[in-house]
């Protein structure tokens, strides 16, 4: 029986992976979220405070004035068009500029405020009449590093006699120099360099010291022993605030090592539900007929805007080519893009400059776009081993609570194979997934 080109494909990414290849999707992901992100993410769910001291008063503040900043600072705050903090930044920002400092570990999904709340808590605790670097902040990657740098600028743009430096590779400096900027960021191996073996840093004179992404961080070994190190260096009466998107047991032991008396904060993710989604499948036997059905779907009902997934880059790339021959404003992201040039397709989509965004899933993996209607799934999501990716498939059409609108899911079926995939995604939701006839399509909208 003839068999789906797709369905012996290995998945895009996948495979052969190694530990370093894991940690850059992780980082690449994070950095796309970074630079797609232009608004706070919402959500319902409440934070989780475990107080090191259980019983001194939780302080939470619904406004920036209640936490004094520094009025340069409070100036930077509102010029970034923050009206108030987000929900993580009311518990956080409290802990994190009281008196004596507390230790920090926080918890929350990306987009939540968690970069904007520690770069606050380093302006305000700089004082910028000593011209020695007193706030250490460590981040995955060069990339990484360099957004939470833009974030700094930004938030103190009217705090000029801050200065920030960069700790990181092809940064050269000469030998013997005491580094005078107030705030560094940077990478571990870097960071620990400049503390250790060139001493530009004496980290004995650091007072906030800032782990992002650990859950990136510990993906490689290398950077999680660096990070260990760093850390052994700084005074006992150094802040420590450590942050991460995610919290499986492996951060959590990570982050008990890097953050001593911690406090913790943990903001759930809105779970995804597919309860507001409509989902149908449409059984086609090869790619051709699979196009044809989508162009069918497409010619009976108005779509504002459609994602497309396909299992891999070779069929991503010819489906987006047929789409654009019929004459469809088509938008492809692929895997061979730097993350900016993905980031910059994606905006385009969002814009509303193509109705239709084409992908393979690894690509896709972690992006939202709310406001896309359909979702068509070219391929289905399977894991290397062939089986159902249920994970990603909730991800893919899946809404968060109560800001999800409706929306609307068609999975393309082309072989037993895939139809076994279906059935058992259908099973694992307990949701009817619906046959469409695509020559008549007078029931879907
Ligand atoms: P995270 O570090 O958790 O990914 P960020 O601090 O980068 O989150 O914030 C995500 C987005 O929300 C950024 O565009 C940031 O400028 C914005 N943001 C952060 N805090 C606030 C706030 N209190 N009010 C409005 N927007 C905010």
């Amino acid at each position: 029986k003839p068999k789906s080109e797709e369905n012996g494909a290995k998945r895009e990414g996948d495979g052969d992976k190694t530990e370093d290849d894991d940690k850059e999707d992780k980082a690449a992901q994070s950095l796309l979220n970074k630079l797609i992100r232009s608004n706070l993410v919402n959500t319902t769910n409440q934070v989780e405070v475990l107080q090191r001291d259980p019983n001194s008063p939780l302080y939470s503040v619904k406004s920036f004035e209640e936490l004094r900043l520094k009025p340069q600072l409070l100036q930077g705050v509102y010029a970034m068009g923050f009206n108030r903090p987000s929900k993580i930044q009311e518990n956080a920002l409290p802990m994190m500029l009281a008196e004596p400092p507390q230790n920090l570990i926080a918890q929350s999904q990306s987009g939540t405020g968690k970069t904007a709340a520690f770069v606050l808590a380093m302006l305000s605790h700089v004082d910028p009449s000593n011209k020695w670097p007193q706030c250490l902040c460590v981040s995955p990657t060069y990339e990484l590093a360099l957004q939470t740098g833009k974030v700094i600028e930004q938030m103190g743009q009217f705090y000029p006699e801050v200065k920030l430096m960069y700790a990181i590779r092809g940064n050269k400096l000469e030998k013997g120099l005491k580094l005078q900027e107030q705030i560094v960021i940077g990478t571990p191996g870097t960071v620990l360099d400049w503390c250790q073996k060139l001493k530009f840093i004496d980290p004995k004179k650091i007072k906030v010291f800032v782990l992002d992404e650990a859950d990136v961080m510990i993906a490689t070994q290398g950077h999680l022993d660096q990070s260990l190190r760093i850390q052994r260096m700084l005074p006992k009466s150094c802040q420590m605030l450590l942050f991460s998107a995610t919290f499986e047991e492996s951060v959590w032991n990570f982050a008990k090592r890097i953050v001593p008396d911690p406090n913790v904060i943990k903001l759930k993710r809105e779970e995804e539900t597919l309860d507001t989604i409509k989902q149908y499948y449409v059984v086609c036997n090869c790619k051709e007929e699979k196009f044809q059905a989508l162009c069918n779907i497409y010619g009976a009902i108005t779509i504002a805007q459609a994602m497309v997934f396909c299992h891999t880059r070779k069929t991503a790339g010819w489906l987006a080519g047929e789409l654009s021959k019929e004459g469809h404003q088509v938008a492809l992201l692929s895997g061979e893009m730097q993350v900016e040039q993905r980031a910059a397709v994606i905006d385009r989509f969002r814009n509303g400059k193509e109705k239709v965004l084409v992908t393979t899933n690894v690509c896709a993996r972690g992006i939202d776009v709310e406001q896309v209607s359909v979702v068509i799934n070219f391929d289905l999501p399977v894991d290397k081993d062939g089986n159902p990716d249920n994970e990603t498939y909730l991800h893919r059409i899946g809404r968060t609570g109560r800001f999800g609108k409706r929306g609307l899911a068609i999975n393309m079926v082309d072989s037993k194979f895939s139809m076994n995939i279906l059935n058992r995604i259908q099973d694992h939701f307990d949701k009817k997934i619906e046959r469409l006839d695509t020559d008549d399509l007078d029931e879907i909208e």
